[in-house]
Parts: structure tokens; C-alpha cells; sequence
């Protein structure tokens, strides 16, 4: 790996911040020994740390002249799963875990952190270190952006990235465009007419209503969007009825709604709730849908991403370029910082090994490396870079 000498001299006190941070892991929504760590080192290279108000979140600005703002964003989190590898450098928490790699992460942006404070003749802008807290579980993203992390300077760019066991250590893989999807949350109820089983004609059965309602919506998906633009619709609950002889008089669902386009995102609002109002309004019953928008969907910037890749092919060479073939339905919290800031997430392979979430998820420490050489190189490539937009 080409890892310039300069940026080599970043690496021990990476790996060690790696160490110190897997030890201690903090579960979400809990992590301020980890955010008191992370401004203690962050002050300690002359950065100014702002706090943000119901989270732990943290972001380092780091000034240096004229020039555009260019932001990293890492995770403060770590899983409440029992660690079951046998590093040296082990959870000393029982039952919390650094099981997604934020440790890594955390220690990759603070790397980073330390060389731009320490070459500054190298560069000129605003670098914003953002540690999310709660990525997890809520995604402290949201709040970041409330209280302004993308202000002040505005934010021109800003780069997420994440350990991917399923791919060989040190490749890199993202695509242009999307990369994930937006989330909804969904929560129906039919409503129909208890009475006795042996009666049906006396009332409504709202199990029959919502097992009708289900099978159209599929049917929506599967008739009414195109086969290339990708949905999932899962309804994964259903609760209803009191005893086995008793028509049931209300079924509640819930369910989630994942999609790419925000067109078909908008038209699925209207054609699900339309679609289960009509069928229980034929069938003598009522039906109310209620959609909660969840995560939006991240997008990378073409401009940015051309950067970006072009940082990595030089820097890994063109083996270790895996091109992702579709968006994953999945979601991420990085979205939030995707609002209005062009941006690039993209996953640095971590060695092919046993999954995120999991008690022996571990990474091969080559990933460091090169996960510091690249970030660094793909912002000085982005302070240098003339914007037409955003900011
Ligand atoms: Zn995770
Ligand atoms: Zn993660």
C-alpha cells in the first residue's frame, strides 16, 4: 500500500486509540466517557470541540485560513453483545461490544484529526470532525444537523465510512448515487364488527379485511412500480382477536416501507393508504394507515464520488475496487448529514470474516492504514476542489 511517510506517522497513535476505545465500548445513548475521551484528544491538538444538546455527540472544527469546510463523520457507539473474540485489547464491559467498527472508525477520523493539525502549511479550510452518537439506534445525526454541525462554516462535502467484513481488507466498496435506502415506519388498523363465530353474517371480520389488505399491498409492489426500482414492503407484526371462536373486530399491523426514489417513496404514501381505506370501506369495515418517515435515503454525490474513487483507485489500485451493483435497502443514519451537503459513504473491507453484530466480529489492523491515508487524501482532494455547488 502506498501510504505516504507523513501520513505513516499517524498510524501507531491510531491503533492505539483503536485499543483503548474497543476496551471501553459504551452502548447508545451512553457513551460519555467515550465523547470525554474523544475531546480530550481532539483539545489536545488545538481543536475547538463543540457539544450538542440530548446526545453525546461531539464535532472538532478544525480552522486553518481560506478555503472550503470538508467534515469526516464517525460513530460513537458500541452493541450490547457479549464479546466472544480473544484480542488482547478485548471489551473490559461485559455484555457491550465494538461489534460495527466505530471503534475504528472513531480511531480513523481522530488520526486524521491529529495530521491536519500538525501539517497545516499542507492545507488551507475547515476540517469538521463529527462523532455521531447513537447511530444505533435513533442516529444522533438528526440532532447534529438541528443544532448546526453543517453551519458555520457551511459544509461543503462531508465523508462517512464503514468497516465491510464481507469483502477482502482494504478494498474499497460504494457506487455512485445511491447507496442505501429510506425507511417509513407503517401502522395500520382495520377496523370491522365483532360477534360471534358462528354468525359471521353479523358482523365484520377485520382478520379477513387485513389478510385481504395485506395481499394488495404486496400486489401494489409487485404491479404498480417497476421491477428496477427497488421496494420492500414488510409488514412484520400482526395482532388481533380475543378467542377461536369470536369474529375479530380490529387487527393493528405494523410494518416498514424501504425505497431508493423518493417519487416512488411519495407515490406508495398515497397508493398504501388509499389502497387499504378502499378495500375495507368494500368489505363493510375501516382501515387507517399511518406512515412515520424514518431515515431518508444516502445518496452519494457524483462529483464528490469521482473524487473520492479516484483518491482510492491510486491508493489501493484496481483489485481492491469493488463497485456496489444496487443500493441496499438498509439504513443509515448518515442521511441526516446528506440534507442539503453533497457527500460520499463508502465501506473500506475489513477482511472476510464473521459479521457486523456479531460476538467475533473483528478486523484485520491493515485496514487502518489505509482507511487513514484515504480519508486524509480524499479531503485534501476536497479542500482543493473548485465547488460549483452546495455550501
Ligand atoms: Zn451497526
Ligand atoms: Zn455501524
Amino acid at each position: 500500500m502506498n501510504i505516504p511517510e507523513s501520513i505513516r506517522e499517524v498510524l501507531p497513535y491510531a491503533i492505539e486509540m483503536r485499543h483503548e476505545i474497543h476496551r471501553h465500548p459504551e452502548v447508545s445513548g451512553s457513551e460519555q466517557n467515550t465523547a470525554a475521551r474523544i475531546r480530550r484528544e481532539l483539545e489536545g491538538m488545538g481543536i475547538p470541540v463543540k457539544a450538542f444538546d440530548g446526545c453525546h455527540s461531539l464535532m472538532g472544527t478544525l480552522r486553518n485560513g481560506e478555503g472550503p469546510c470538508i467534515a469526516v463523520r464517525a460513530e460513537l457507539d458500541a452493541l450490547p453483545i457479549r464479546e466472544a473474540t480473544d484480542l488482547p485489547f478485548a471489551s473490559e464491559t461485559p455484555g457491550v461490544m465494538h461489534a460495527c467498527g466505530h471503534d475504528v472508525h472513531m480511531a480513523l477520523a481522530l488520526a486524521s484529526a491529529k495530521w491536519f493539525s500538525s501539517h497545516r502549511s499542507e492545507w488551507s479550510g475547515t476540517v469538521k470532525f463529527l462523532f455521531e452518537s447513537e447511530e444505533e439506534t435513533v442516529g444522533g445525526g438528526q440532532r447534529m444537523v438541528a443544532q448546526g454541525c453543517m453551519e458555520d462554516p457551511a459544509v461543503r462535502c462531508i465523508l462517512g465510512q464503514h468497516m465491510n467484513p464481507n469483502y477482502p481488507v482494504n478494498s474499497f466498496y460504494s457506487r455512485c448515487g445511491a447507496v442505501s435506502g429510506a425507511s417509513d415506519e407503517l401502522r395500520l388498523v382495520v377496523r370491522g364488527a365483532s360477534c360471534h363465530g358462528a354468525y359471521p353474517e353479523k358482523g365484520v371480520d377485520a382478520i379477513v379485511i387485513a389478510a385481504q389488505i395485506v395481499s394488495a399491498l404486496q400486489t401494489l409492489v409487485s404491479r404498480g412500480i417497476s421491477p428496477f426500482d427497488p421496494v420492500a414492503l414488510t409488514f412484520g407484526t400482526v395482532r388481533g382477536g380475543t378467542a377461536q371462536n369470536i369474529i375479530c373486530g380490529e387487527v393493528e399491523l405494523t410494518g416498514t416501507l424501504r425505497t431508493i426514489r423518493p417519487e416512488t417513496r411519495a407515490l406508495l404514501h398515497r397508493r398504501l393508504t388509499e389502497t387499504a381505506e378502499g378495500i375495507a370501506s368494500a368489505m363493510g369495515g375501516q382501515a387507517a394507515m399511518e406512515i412515520e418517515p424514518s431515515y431518508g435515503a444516502v445518496v452519494n454525490d457524483p462529483e464528490a464520488y469521482r473524487i473520492v474513487e479516484t483518491c482510492a483507485r491510486k491508493l489501493l489500485g484496481d483489485a481492491l475496487m469493488v463497485e456496489q451493483q444496487a443500493p441496499s435497502l438498509g439504513v443509515e443514519s448518515f442521511c441526516y448529514f446528506l440534507d442539503r451537503t453533497p457527500g460520499v459513504y463508502y465501506d473500506l473491507g475489513c477482511g472476510v470474516g464473521t459479521g457486523l453484530h456479531t460476538p467475533t466480529f473483528h478486523v484485520d489492523e491493515a485496514v487502518i492504514g489505509t482507511g487513514v491515508a484515504l480519508q486524509i487524501e480524499a479531503v485534501l482532494r476536497l479542500l482543493e476542489h473548485n465547488w460549483q455547488h452546495g455550501g
